[in-house]
């Protein structure tokens, strides 16, 4: 299996490792910076040997392929040098730990809530949840309010694996827990405060947008 180095530190940036399964512009390595899509996290972007990687997915074994926007220059048994877009990464992580944090309050507020999706924009720094439910602009302006003091209090974000399934991973910040194995920031400070917007859908869809403040 692909070792995930990016669940040991997600703050690592570029790695090396050796290649080990070539397939038209998919390339498996023996470990791996680059986060694959899973979990409604997006898979990371970047380079293997300076080539762009244009994004990143788990296999039907959980091994993690990396896409390349063209044919590898490189071959089985080679030396490769990835680096991972971490701006992009960055963001994602912040994100995507904002919306942990949102959701927590979300049913707080809220009390039961059937969510039927999320997803992150393109420019990774919005997370959208949607709900059947009428989403009550008031109880979203509490939702957004509890969520951005807690935030503030700078709290330490903990992830450790499951004893006996070490690929499963749980994530901790305060009071809050659940299983993720996506990468998150090690502080909510790092996070920054948090803008909530509510949208209607379509066919009594509502929507509710977590976006970032701070670039
Ligand atoms: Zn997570």
């Amino acid at each position: 299996m692909t070792k995930r180095m990016y669940s040991e530190d997600p703050y690592k940036q570029s790695f090396e490792a050796v290649v080990e399964k070539i397939e038209g512009n998919n390339v498996w390595l023996d470990q791996t910076c680059f986060y694959p899509e899973s979990g409604g996290q997006a898979g990371d972007a970047g380079t293997l040997n300076g080539q762009r990687v244009v994004g990143a997915q788990f296999d039907t074994e959980k091994n993690i392929v990396h896409i390349l926007e063209s044919t590898p220059t490189f071959k089985i048994g080679d030396q490769a040098k990835g680096q991972i877009d971490w701006e992009r990464r960055y963001k994602i992580m912040r994100v995507h730990a904002a919306s942990h944090i949102m959701e927590h309050f979300l049913f707080q507020v809220f009390g039961s809530l059937k969510l039927t999706g999320s997803h992150l924009n393109e420019k990774y720094d919005k997370s959208t949840y949607e709900s059947d439910e009428r989403l009550d602009p008031e109880k979203i302006a509490e939702v957004e309010k509890r969520a951005n003091e807690f935030i503030a209090q700078g709290l330490t974000i903990e992830t450790w694996p499951d004893e006996k399934r070490p690929h499963f991973k749980y994530w901790k910040c305060g009071p809050i827990q659940m299983p993720c194995g996506g990468t998150h920031p090690k502080n909510t400070g790092e996070i920054g405060p948090i803008k909530l917007k509510r949208e209607t859908g379509g066919r009594g869809r509502e929507k509710v947008e977590t976006s970032l403040l701070k670039s």
